[in-house]
Order: C-alpha cells, then sequence, then structure tokens
C-alpha cells in the first residue's frame, strides 16, 4: 500500500459569510522513494496542502493516510508528535537557530527522542556528513553561505529518518550553483538512501530533477500534460 495516501482532501476556510475553498477533492498517492515535485501558481494550494499532508493543518473533508496511520483524526498535539517523529522539514528561508552551531541545529530534532549523548552525536554528524559540511559542524547559521545553511536544514531534517521529507521552496533562495549542489543532494537521498521527498518548487529545471511532477491548479492536481505527452513520444 501507498507510503501516503490522500483521498478526497478539501479545505474550505470560512469567515462569516465568506467561503474560501482552498482545496477541492484533492487525491494523491505517494509510494516509499518517491520524489514528487509539486508545482502551481501562486495561491493554488501547495503550501495549504504541504501543511495537511504533515499535520500542521487539518482538512476540512478527506483523509490522510500515512504508513497505514489515518492522521487526521488525530487531536493536535497527538498530531505534533507523530510531525516531530515522523516529517523531516526543509523551508526556503531555512529556519535555523541562530544562536546554535549547525551541529546544535542538527542534534535539536534528536532531543525529543529517548537517546543518550554520544547516541546523538553520531547521529548528527553521520547527517552531517551526508550533506558534506562535516568540516563545519561547529560553525553558526551567519557563518555560512545560503547553500551550506540549506544544507544544514537538510541534515536536520534527517536526522531523525522520518517518513517523507517535505520541502517547500528549497532552491527559492539560492543561487545557481548553490541549486545545483542542494538538487544533487536530493538525488542523493532519493535514489541512494531511498528517502520519500515532496517538494514544492516555482523552478521548472528543480521539479525535474523529480521523478513525477504534479501541478497544482486552483486546488485542483491536473496532470502534466505536457510530460505525458513527451513521456508517450520517447
Ligand atoms: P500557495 O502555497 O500555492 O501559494 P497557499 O496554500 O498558501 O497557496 O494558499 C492558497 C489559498 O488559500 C490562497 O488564496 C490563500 O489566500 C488562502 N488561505 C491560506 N490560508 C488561509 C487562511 N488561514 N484563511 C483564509 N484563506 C487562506
Ligand atoms: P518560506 O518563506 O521558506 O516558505 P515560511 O516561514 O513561510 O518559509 O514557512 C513555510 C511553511 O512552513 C509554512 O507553511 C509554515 O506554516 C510552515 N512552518 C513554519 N515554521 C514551521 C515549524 N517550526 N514547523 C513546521 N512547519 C513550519
Amino acid at each position: 500500500s501507498a507510503l501516503l495516501d490522500i483521498s478526497h482532501v478539501s479545505k474550505i476556510y470560512r469567515k462569516g459569510e465568506i467561503e474560501t475553498r482552498v482545496l477541492e477533492d484533492i487525491n494523491l498517492r505517494v509510494q516509499g522513494g518517491d520524489f514528487i515535485a509539486l508545482m502551481g501558481p501562486s495561491g493554488s494550494g501547495k503550501s495549504t496542502l504541504l501543511n495537511i499532508i504533515s499535520g500542521l493543518d487539518t482538512p476540512t473533508t478527506g483523509e490522510v493516510v500515512v504508513n497505514g496511520r489515518n492522521i487526521t483524526g488525530l487531536s493536535e498535539s497527538a498530531l505534533s508528535a507523530w510531525r516531530l517523529e515522523h516529517v523531516g522539514f526543509i523551508f526556503q528561508q531555512y529556519h535555523l537557530m541562530p544562536v546554535l552551531t549547525a551541529f546544535e541545529n542538527v542534534e535539536l530534532p534528536l532531543l525529543l527522542f529517548n537517546l543518550g549523548r554520544s547516541e546523538r552525536k553520531s547521529l548528527a554528524e553521520a547527517a552531517l556528513s551526508i550533506v558534506g559540511l562535516e568540516d563545519r559542524t561547529g560553525y553558526y547559521p551567519r557563518q555560512l553561505s545560503g547553500g551550506q545553511q540549506q544544507r544544514v536544514c537538510i541534515a536536520r531534517a534527517i536526522v531523525t529518518d522520518p517518513l517523507i521529507i517535505i520541502a517547500d521552496e528549497p532552491t527559492g533562495n539560492l543561487d545557481y550553483d548553490s541549486t545545483n549542489e542542494v538538487l544533487a543532494l536530493f538525488d542523493t537521498l532519493n535514489q541512494d538512501l531511498g528517502k520519500t521527498i515532496i517538494m514544492v518548487t516555482h523552478d521548472p529545471h528543480a521539479a525535474e530533477r523529480a521523478g513525477d511532477i504534479r501541478y497544482l491548479q486552483k486546488g485542483l492536481i491536473v496532470e502534466n500534460e505536457r510530460d505525458k505527452r513527451f513521456r508517450s513520444d520517447d
């Protein structure tokens, strides 16, 4: 069965008389090891969908089942515990703690688990080594380039070995070279380490690195027609 099964998900915001239909009957299945790029115009509901997948937000109707567990009915506290254990986040703005070193930022999510100090250390070091920052563990975020900060974020996202990695515009603030470094790293995570990645991006080149591109339009997932034709032509 699918790692992630989104069925008939809708999201409607109501404020007095005003109703905003953000997502309508979204159906999406993600298998373990998939790398999916989610594209679509601003306001099409991408962030809302990511938030629902990761349990930061709840759908108005429909269900989200992750690894056999229906997360739709969980209480807020159960959901946040579930998220910390099973979802790794990568943000456009990094969201690193400025007063913590690269090592301490990566170790942080591990403090929620019942692990000894030396076990945390070896997991954090292993994650930093996967992203190629073993020689920057003692640096503070301000001492690192944007690309390096994003690699710290990636280490922080994978250190807990989550079921799903969610990346929201991960290359949105990066220059050409750093973008390529980060995308190469995503390839490694996905192809060599078997990680499941869902990435929102506006960058077609970034999206092409994913095996599967989905477009959101006005809250409806539409297939990539151009891509489909391309595939059937070759
Ligand atoms: P995207 O990430 O694709 O830019 P979003 O998911 O951020 O899209 O937003 C989709 C739509 O939902 C937008 O029209 C936005 O204004 C609306 N929206 C988001 N959050 C709320 C909210 N809390 N209340 C009302 N409308 C919201
Ligand atoms: P960016 O500008 O890089 O998109 P944002 O601050 O807008 O970064 O956050 C992106 C998304 O991540 C938002 O949808 C927000 O709800 C979510 N988010 C922000 N902080 C956290 C957090 N600490 N844990 C989980 N999700 C978060």
